[in-house]
């Protein structure tokens, strides 16, 4: 038998640290990529390399706020705001 070390990642929250998981209580990724698209697929938010959990308060707010341009004065038709459903 060999025993090999393997790389995982999980995807936390940038806010506050709570790591995604799945049903099963926990859930490790080989690699960035696929921790990235399950963590969206949950419902996070993904701004270029940080992750927010769903969890919708003022401290999430501000890390949304920094990643986003300044708001347009008027919105086009059909376009959605971010946070909302
Ligand atoms: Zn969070």
């Amino acid at each position: 038998m060999t025993l090999n070390p393997v790389t995982a990642y999980t995807a936390a929250c940038n806010a506050c640290g709570e790591v995604l998981e799945d049903e099963d209580g926990g859930t490790l990724f080989t690699d960035p990529v696929s921790a990235t698209a399950a963590a969206s697929a949950y419902g996070w938010t993904i701004l270029g390399d940080q992750h927010l959990c769903p969890t919708q308060d003022a401290t999430h707010q501000k890390f949304i706020d920094q990643a986003m341009p300044p708001e347009p004065a008027f919105q086009a038709p059909g376009q959605l705001t971010i946070g909302e459903e």
